[in-house]
């Protein structure tokens, strides 16, 4: 059976047991009692539905993983290949993410299996009131605050906050995050897993006595878009961008703003001036300082971790590094900032906007960044010292922080 599937199927059905493994090994330090780890590993509740919109039916999801530590939090996800395992995978992510920035959130995760490039806008309108109806009594402020994710946006976070407040009967901003500013979204939302990837990285780089220089990105979307403009602004020189359609590189330094414009401007940033054109694997084998894979998951494998030429690579996306590819990077000295301490900026700031939403006093940009940066940098400090006592990675400390944490919660609350 298996043998029919894709590649990229078989890798997300996969997920939720590479993030097991990654547990498990994290367990050998943080020594978490079996029957507390036992629990973490299975999510609390996992729910499944259909959707009908525009005359057709769509599988829906949501994970609600482990709320410990608070109400579940986590995106929704609109893709073609959303099946349960991968799901459930997120939203262990999510309580894991959400423990190493130390936020009173537990892991949540949702998703509709439908292509979003095939659905008109009012399907997508339907699709996003169909999840909210199916998920209403499920979710809220103090429950489960779900987010947007891969292709949801402010506008499919203004559709469910609509739907779920017209049958709860009362208004309730905190219900939802990564909403539109008008509805009460956070100044800095737009940036903030970029913003914290840079806190981190600057942190990373002072602790390991490495310097800025070159950087080439996978992937300038949302995160990848965001993160060039700040990494160009703070001195790094950007040797390379890509996206689905393949890549630039220019030795000498690309202009962000420019490569930018230019991919805005024609759809794809082959053909900026000054600039050659790159393959997605090529970038990956560059001979950088940093490299930020920023698009897809299970991009760095065991057939090119070998190749990896990058000092330090920062994960921006989540799961970029299969298991196997990631004992290869630990062997060659490659540092690698896991993605749950490496993006968690984005859910930081969704934090800080649930915060303003239940206290109905919003924050100017400079307050949301300056306690971003002090959240981020508690972070990587926690991490790294977990990984200087038990002599381990980043990715197995920021596992054995986010399991401590989450079993303390567990232990408290005697479950
Ligand atoms: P996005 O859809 O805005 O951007 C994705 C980018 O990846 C696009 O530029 C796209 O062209 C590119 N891409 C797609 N296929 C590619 C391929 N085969 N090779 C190279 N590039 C390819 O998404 P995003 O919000 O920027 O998210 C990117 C990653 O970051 C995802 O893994 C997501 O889960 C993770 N993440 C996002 C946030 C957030 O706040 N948006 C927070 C945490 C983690």
């Amino acid at each position: 059976m298996l043998k029919y599937l894709s590649a990229d199927v078989l890798a997300m059905a996969n997920a939720f047991e590479h993030a097991l493994k990654n547990l498990a090994s994290a367990n050998k330090y943080a020594k978490i009692p079996a029957d507390i780890f036992g629990k973490i590993c299975v999510p609390e509740h996992v729910h499944q539905f259909t959707i009908s919109a525009g005359g057709k039916k769509y599988q829906g999801y949501r994970v609600q993983h482990n709320a410990a530590r608070g109400p579940y939090k986590g995106g929704i996800r609109y893709h073609p290949q959303v099946e349960i395992n991968e799901v459930k995978a997120l939203a262990t992510w999510m309580s894991l993410k959400c423990a190493v920035v130390d936020i009173p959130y537990g892991g949540g995760k949702g998703g509709v299996a439908c292509d979003p490039k095939k659905l008109s806008e009012k399907d997508k309108e339907a699709v996003s009131r169909g999840w909210a109806k199916a998920m209403a009594p499920h979710i809220g402020a103090w429950k489960d605050v779900p987010a947007p994710d891969v292709n949801t946006d402010s506008q499919t976070m203004a559709w469910i906050l609509d739907e779920y407040e017209k049958i709860t009967g009362r208004h309730e901003p905190a219900a939802i995050t990564g909403k539109p500013i008008e509805l009460g979204g956070s100044l800095g939302r737009d940036k903030a897993t970029s913003q914290g990837g840079w806190f981190v990285l600057r942190e990373a780089l002072k602790a390991n006595k490495l310097k800025k220089g070159t950087i080439a990105i996978q992937g300038v979307g949302n995160v990848g878009g965001w993160l060039a403009e700040i990494l160009h602004k703070e001195g790094f020189r950007i040797v390379a961008l890509s996206d689905s359609r393949g890549g630039i590189y220019s030795s000498a330094g690309i202009d962000v703003h420019k490569a930018l414009m230019h991919k805005q401007a024609k759809g794809t940033l082959q053909g900026l001036a000054g600039t050659k054109l790159i393959s997605n694997e090529a970038l990956l084998e560059l001979p950088v300082d940093v490299l930020a894979p920023s698009a897809l998951e299970n991009v760095i494998t065991k057939d090119n971790a070998k190749n990896i030429k990058a000092k330090l690579v920062l994960e921006m996306a989540n799961g970029p590094t299969t298991p196997e590819a990631d004992a290869i990077l630990d062997k060659k000295g490659v540092l690698v900032i896991p993605d749950i301490l490496a993006n968690a900026g984005g859910v930081t700031v969704s934090y800080f906007e649930w915060a303003q939403n239940l206290s109905g006093y919003s924050w100017d940009l400079g307050e949301v960044d300056q306690k971003l940066e002090r959240q981020m940098t508690r972070a990587f400090t926690a991490v790294h010292e977990t990984a200087q006592k038990h002599r381990v990675s980043y990715r197995a400390a920021a596992n054995v922080v986010a399991l401590e944490r989450i079993a303390k919660a567990m232990q408290l609350r005697g479950r």
